[in-house]
């Protein structure tokens, strides 16, 4: 039986969850995610910040809009009550620009994390291999470098572990320089989850954790992007 979530969204045919669905799922799975709350309006987004506390992030939740920050949906280091609401309002604006045909269903509100070092962790089902976990760190490590490693679901502690140091970026999570070292185990645990999870759901056709803040003591996923499986 898939969780609610994914029925509603395939009843309604939209292939695409968003970030609050995607992860509240996530967060039932026992993935860290940083707790996020949509707000269909200015005093919606307003009343959860004051409840998820400050400073806070906004971002723009439209079925149609995959990149969030691409169209000036994404407004950082919320402090007040003030900023909240100016930054609804210059979401809006820059999203009427970018994307004059989307159609908003609000923004998430969510606390603003502390910084870490970006990686990414992903799932695509590949038509040979079935489902695959991707690992690499964030930024240009990925999109210029494509510094990343993949292993065929289900995962072994042994393949998170390997995975992960066979990035050539690796030494950026290990102190290099002076950085500080991340929490490998912390990130070994959450590729397995997300193995576990591409078991679990089998409707879920890709998943991206983009980023995920590597901690010296944890991790979090501070965007989650799913998506369905059109025929599942
Ligand atoms: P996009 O859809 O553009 O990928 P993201 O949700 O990834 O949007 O946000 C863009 C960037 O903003 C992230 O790469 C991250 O650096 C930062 N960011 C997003 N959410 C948070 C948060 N909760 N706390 C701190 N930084 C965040
Ligand atoms: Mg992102």
């Amino acid at each position: 039986m898939a969780s609610p979530i994914i029925e509603s969204a395939l009843a309604a045919g939209r292939p695409l969850l968003n970030e609050v669905e995607a992860k509240t799922l996530l967060q039932e799975a026992g993935v860290p995610v940083t707790a996020t709350r949509l707000a269909a309006t200015v005093d919606e987004a307003v009343e959860a910040a004051t409840e998820l506390g400050y400073p806070v992030v906004l971002k723009v939740i439209a079925d149609s809009i995959i990149h969030k920050s691409d169209v000036g949906g994404v407004v950082l280091g919320l402090v007040s009550e003030d900023a909240v609401r100016s930054a609804w309002a210059q979401i809006h604006a820059a999203v009427a620009q970018a994307a004059p045909a989307a159609e908003l269903d609000g923004v998430s509100v969510q606390p603003m994390a502390e910084p870490g070092t970006e990686v990414i962790v992903g799932l695509t089902r590949d038509p040979q291999f079935g489902p695959v976990v991707m690992f690499g760190l964030g930024g240009v490590f990925v999109e210029l470098m494509e510094d990343v490693a993949f292993r065929v679901v289900p995962l072994e502690p042994r393949d998170a572990h390997e995975m992960i140091r066979e990035i050539q970026g690796f030494p950026m999570l290990d102190g290099f320089r002076g950085r500080p070292t991340a929490d490998l185990a912390a990130i070994e645990s959450l590729l397995l989850q997300i193995s576990e999870f591409a078991q679990a759901n089998p409707e879920v056709h890709e998943l991206d954790l983009n980023p995920v803040f590597a901690y010296e003591s944890g991790a979090l996923a501070v965007d989650a992007r799913v998506v369905l499986a059109s025929e599942a």
